[in-house]
């Protein structure tokens, strides 16, 4: 089985003090075991040392992106070999923030999974649509091309979570309906059985995010091929546990 996967996407939030009281408050919950549920929290890079050293073990980390190939003379850039220097197992790569307002193509998100994955890290990838491309029914064109860019250079998906996003679902209280992510899901996994093989497709996680809260993920969850939330405004909340805790 695919074990459910909850990633609490903190984005360009928080001060230091804040991320001290939401690190304390993870700290001090509830959750299911590891063995049933893979729980990731990714804070800007400033806070990743200090969320670090703060968190649990039994949370992982991730970074929110990475550079596209070997650190150097890339003002203003964090290489995938400094995550993995730090001990970060994670990152994020792909979203669609950084590929609407950084203009970040399907062959540069191609190309940044593939080099994080050869230096070690896992990868969380993050496909979706814009309203615009739901409404003229090119959702599934989209959502295939984004993947098939990361699936024409990865074969081995072991260390790949893919995670579907709408972009009209993001940030706007606008949920997918259970029956719109699953359909999506659906159409995902069978892109990696044509693009990668049907292990492949079988075995990778496929995660939804776009305005996942408390009272919606328990439905969400129920679908057959949703494995997990990208969670982002609810992450910084304790909301969030309820969210971990749609795994059972
Ligand atoms: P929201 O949960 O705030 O809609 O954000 C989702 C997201 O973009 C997670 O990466």
């Amino acid at each position: 089985g695919r074990k459910f996967f909850v990633g609490g996407n903190w984005k360009c939030n928080g001060t230091n003090d804040e991320v001290k009281k939401i690190v304390s408050t993870l700290n001090g919950v509830e959750v299911p075991s590891e063995d049933v549920v893979e729980i990731v929290v990714s804070p800007p890079f400033v806070f990743l040392p200090l969320v670090k050293s703060l968190l649990r073990s039994d949370f992982q980390t991730a970074a929110q992106n990475c550079w596209v190939r070997k650190g150097g003379a890339f003002t203003g850039e964090v290489s995938a070999e400094m995550l993995v220097n730090l001990g970060i197992p994670w990152v994020i790569l792909g979203h669609s923030e950084r590929r609407l307002l950084l203009n970040e193509s399907n062959e540069f998100v191609g190309d940044k999974v593939t080099y994080a994955l050869s230096r070690g890290l896992k990868v969380i990838a993050c496909v979706g649509e814009t309203l615009e491309q739901r409404e003229s029914g090119s959702t599934m064109a989209v959502v295939s091309q984004q993947t098939k860019a990361i699936a024409d250079q990865v074969s081995n998906w072991t260390n790949v979570v893919l995670a579907y996003e709408p972009v009209w679902a993001i940030g706007t209280g606008k949920v997918a309906t259970p029956a719109q992510a699953q359909e999506v899901h659906s159409e995902l996994r069978k892109c990696l059985q044509q693009n990668v093989g049907g292990e492949v497709a079988a075995s990778t996680r496929i995660i939804y995010g776009g305005s996942v809260n408390g009272a919606n993920c328990k439905e969400l969850a129920a679908q057959p091929d949703i494995d997990g939330f990208l969670v982002g405004g609810a992450s910084l909340k304790p909301e969030f546990v309820d969210i971990i805790k749609a795994a059972t």
